[in-house]
Formats: structure tokens, C-alpha cells, sequence
């Protein structure tokens, strides 16, 4: 049997030449296993090419950001390679076709679609360069197009994954090459069935190593971090923060559901499934011992810090003198559905039902729509939700001073706060 090893390298660990040159010195001694690197899009490429869309659909000039993305992926190779490589006409290749797209018209109504033919070129530009510098640099691999098992249904930006067509791409595609060379490929993407590309959420691409690990019947995930690790609160939000030497499943899933940025929230469930461990480590420090999410983590009562920014807390009230019942929540909760929201934090009263979930472009306008015939909705933007997992209520005065609390909830296991800086 092959122990396949899963490696995920973020967009922070390939941000420039120095930081792909570095990718070469942990995996050089981190081969001799069947690996399948998955690699997300260079620094902050993701967000330029956002950006040209929005720009696009708002009638603004998108060229000057284009040449920027461009180019920056063009410096990089510059830096690495020596001139002539064929990395240069491949990666050329790749921006005509990205041209082609964002020349396309585009509208609201084709904007999903739109976005993930063109944003999944960051994973493209990304993989074709690292993979040609790892290689040129003596490893072995090969670099694979990871539509070719990803599936998906063709719900453009969060599509789902056709777990047993995927399962079996894998199996059948993927588990024999790996036999005599390892792999490489993109983060985040897929494709539906009709052979369009798809993304599955912002900073999917810790999901698609989870996807692929699975799969692949693999022994191991490890995604390479700027942080040593999971630690109980975001350090540059928070000076007292701890890293986990190790975390079950369920509370590291926990911890993502609530707004922990280190692990995408999908990736812990199939791990977990298949009882797969999940290593996250720093790829600034790859010798240290980072975190282990498995099944049998000791329990601990550290108190974990989520911060979700971004927020928006919409209440809705009856307008008619009657009470909240359950059919208004089963039709604020249609309407969530319908837009793909999530509500961070719910509460009802006798009069109204409020609720929290992270600002998304349009989303909020449509959900007013939808519901406003039936309450009287106000809304507050800008805010941040915090939640802690095994509070000691003693310390939360001080977490709040400075802050406006806007709604609070709390239970023996957790305590939630919606605040604005006060
Ligand atoms: N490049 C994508 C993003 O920034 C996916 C990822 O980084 O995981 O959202
Ligand atoms: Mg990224």
C-alpha cells in the first residue's frame, strides 16, 4: 500500500521568489513518499483579480490592474529562471486566455460563472510556476490539472464536490501515477459537468487538500502556514496567544465554523471521516512541531478567540402586533438559503429575530428585498463578531472595554459578542 502524503502550500508561502525558493528546501527532504503538492495563488493574487471584475462590472478601467497581475507573476519567474525556460511561453500562454475571458461582456446576473473562469487563474499561474522550479531544482513531479478529478455540481464561487465521481478520478487517474511520480496541482478549483470551471469558496484550497486526501486514501494532510501552528487566538489581534501542540477534529472544526481563518471550515469534516490526520505548520520554521488535528487529542480548557470581521447584524420585526413564530423564522431562513448566507449568530426575541452573518457583495440588498413586505428590517454594517469557546467570564469585561456590544449570547461552553470600537 502507498502512503500518500498531502502537502498544502498557501498563497502567503509563494508570494515571491524568495518564498517559492524556500518551498524547495521543505520538500526536498520531504519526498520520499507518494506527494501531491497542492498550491493556492501567489500572495495576494486572488483579491487583484477580484478586483478586476469589480472593476469590470462597475464600467472602470480593469487593464492597468491586469498588467499588475501580469507582471507580477512575470517578475517572479524573471527572478527564478534563467531566460529562455519554457516557463515563460507556458506562462504567456495562460495570460492570453485570461484575457480572453476578462474581455468577455460581463453582468450581475453572469458574475459567479464569470468570476470562477478568470479568478481560477490565480491557481493556475501559481502551479505552473512552482511546479517548474521545483523541477528544475532536481525534484520529481509532475504538474496536473486538478479539474480532471475535482467535480463538482456548477454552483459558480461555492460549488460542492461530487465526492464518489471525484473519489473515482482519483482512484483511477491519479493513484497509479503516484505510484511512479508525484504530483502537483491547484487549490480551489474544479469543474461542473459541462466542463466549466468552478471555485469552492475563498481560501478553498485547504479544502481541496482535504478533498484529494481522501481521495487518495492518503496517510496525511500538512498545510504550511506564516504561523507555527493553530493557536487559541489570532496573535496579531490578541498578545497572549497559544499554540496548540495538537486538537481534535470536532473542536478544530469548531473553530473554523466560527470564523478561525487558519484552516478553511470544510476541510476537518472528510479528514475526519476517514481519520486522517491534519498537520498545520510553519513554513518559515518547517523543523517545528506545528499543530496535529486527529481523533485522539487530550481534552485541554484553554480558551480559544475567534474574531469574524466583516460582519453585518440585520433584525427583522414583526410589523403586525403579533409574536415571533416559527414560520418567520423558517422564512428569514428560506431567504438565507436561497442567497447562500449563513447566519454567524442568531437570536430571537418576542418581537424580532436578529441575526449575523459576514457582508457579502449584493447579498444584503437581496435579502432585504425578499423579506421586507414582511418586516421592518434594520440593519448595522462594519462590525466584527467575536466568539470564545470555553470563556472564563472573568476575563471578558477586558476583552470588551473600548468596544460597543450590539447583541451578546452566551452559553456554558461558549460567548458570543457583535461590537463596533466604541
Ligand atoms: N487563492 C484562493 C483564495 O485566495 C484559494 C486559497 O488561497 O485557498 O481564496
Ligand atoms: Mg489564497
Amino acid at each position: 500500500m502507498v502512503n500518500t502524503l498531502v502537502y498544502k502550500f498557501g498563497g502567503a508561502s509563494v508570494k515571491d521568489a524568495p518564498a517559492v525558493t524556500n518551498l524547495v528546501e521543505i520538500l526536498r527532504s520531504r519526498m520520499d513518499q507518494p506527494c501531491v503538492i497542492v498550491v493556492s495563488a501567489m500572495g495576494k493574487t486572488t483579491n487583484a483579480l477580484e478586483d478586476l471584475l469589480s472593476k469590470k462590472l462597475a464600467g472602470e478601467n480593469y487593464l492597468p490592474g491586469w498588467q499588475q497581475i501580469k507582471e507580477f507573476h512575470w517578475d517572479i519567474c524573471t527572478a527564478l529562471f534563467p531566460a529562455g525556460h519554457t516557463v515563460f511561453l507556458s506562462l504567456e500562454e495562460f495570460f492570453e486566455k485570461a484575457s480572453r475571458i476578462l474581455a468577455l461582456p460581463i453582468s450581475k446576473d453572469s458574475y459567479d460563472e464569470h468570476y470562477d473562469q478568470l479568478i481560477s487563474f490565480g491557481e493556475l499561474f501559481s502551479s505552473l510556476i512552482v511546479s517548474h522550479f521545483l523541477q528544475f531544482n532536481g525534484l520529481s513531479l509532475t504538474w496536473k490539472d486538478a479539474r480532471e478529478v475535482i467535480h463538482t455540481n456548477s454552483d459558480f464561487r461555492f460549488a460542492k464536490i461530487d465526492w464518489d465521481k471525484t473519489r473515482s478520478s482519483c482512484q483511477s487517474l491519479w493513484s497509479p501515477l503516484l505510484k511512479n511520480i508525484n504530483i502537483l496541482t491547484q487549490g480551489f478549483i474544479g469543474m461542473d459537468p459541462n466542463g466549466l470551471t468552478t471555485t469552492l469558496g475563498r481560501e478553498g484550497s485547504d479544502f481541496t487538500a482535504a478533498i484529494l486526501a481522501t481521495s487518495l486514501d492518503a496517510a496525511a494532510v500538512t498545510i504550511w502556514k506564516d504561523v507555527p501552528g493553530v493557536l487559541n487566538a489570532d496573535p496579531k489581534l490578541f498578545s497572549e496567544a497559544v499554540k496548540f501542540e495538537e486538537l481534535g477534529y470536532k473542536e478544530a472544526a469548531e473553530m473554523t465554523y466560527f470564523g478561525a481563518s487558519v484552516i478553511h471550515p470544510k476541510t476537518i469534516k472528510p479528514l475526519a471521516n476517514a481519520g486522517i490526520p491534519l498537520f498545520v505548520k510553519s513554513f518559515l520554521q518547517p523543523e517545528a512541531t506545528g499543530t496535529k488535528i486527529h481523533e485522539h487529542a487530550k481534552a485541554h480548557e484553554v480558551p480559544t478567540l475567534v474574531l469574524k470581521k466583516n460582519q453585518v447584524l440585520v433584525s427583522f420585526k414583526v410589523t403586525d402586533f403579533t409574536f415571533i413564530e416559527e414560520t418567520h423564522i423558517h422564512q428569514i431562513y428560506t431567504q438565507l438559503q436561497s442567497l447562500k448566507l449563513r447566519a454567524n449568530m442568531l437570536q430571537v426575541s418576542a418581537i424580532s429575530v436578529s441575526l449575523v452573518m459576514d457582508a457579502q457583495l449584493f447579498k444584503l440588498e437581496q435579502l432585504l428585498a425578499g423579506l421586507k413586505k414582511d418586516f421592518e428590517i434594520r440593519y448595522n454594517e462594519d462590525l466584527e463578531l467575536l466568539t470564545i469557546l470555553k470563556p472564563k467570564p472573568e476575563a471578558i469585561p477586558g476583552l470588551m472595554h473600548g468596544y460597543e456590544v450590539l447583541l451578546e449570547q452566551s452559553t456554558r461552553y461558549s460567548y458570543q459578542a457583535v461590537r463596533r470600537k466604541g
